[in-house]
């Protein structure tokens, strides 16, 4: 757990077996469909204002990543963001826009790595 209360993977130790995505009762854990640097790091589906006061880290579907978004990789889904990582061209912009920085960089080019 972080020090926001959330669970983190650490990507240096984790050998994607599942395990933690399959024992998650909220489900909120997604095994990547490849290896893509730039990740939503939130499965929040509730809207906007309670999302705010349940995570201070939460995506809040405001679709500004969607907009930001030149390849339309993006998109707001039950109001969390999902990347479909086959056509993300790993550009950054969407990590740049994102006013919650919920969009992370795994390279530490955009966002610093954590
Ligand atoms: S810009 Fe950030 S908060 Fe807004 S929908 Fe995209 S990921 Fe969520
Ligand atoms: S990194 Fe670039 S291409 Fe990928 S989802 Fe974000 S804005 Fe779109």
């Amino acid at each position: 757990m972080n020090e926001y209360g959330v669970a983190e993977v650490d990507e240096e130790k984790c050998i994607a077996c599942g395990q933690c995505a399959k024992v998650c009762p909220q489900n909120v854990i997604k095994i990547h469909e490849c290896a893509n640097y730039i990740v939503v790091k939130c499965s929040n589906k509730e809207k906007g204002a309670v999302a705010r006061k349940q995570c201070e880290v939460s995506c809040i579907g405001c679709g500004i990543c969607e907009k930001t978004c030149t390849a339309g990789a993006i998109h707001v889904e039950d109001n969390c963001a999902v990347i479909q990582e086959d056509i993300c061209l790993s550009c950054g912009m969407c990590s740049v826009k994102c006013p919650r920085h919920v969009i992370h960089d795994l390279r530490g080019v955009f966002t610093a790595v954590r």
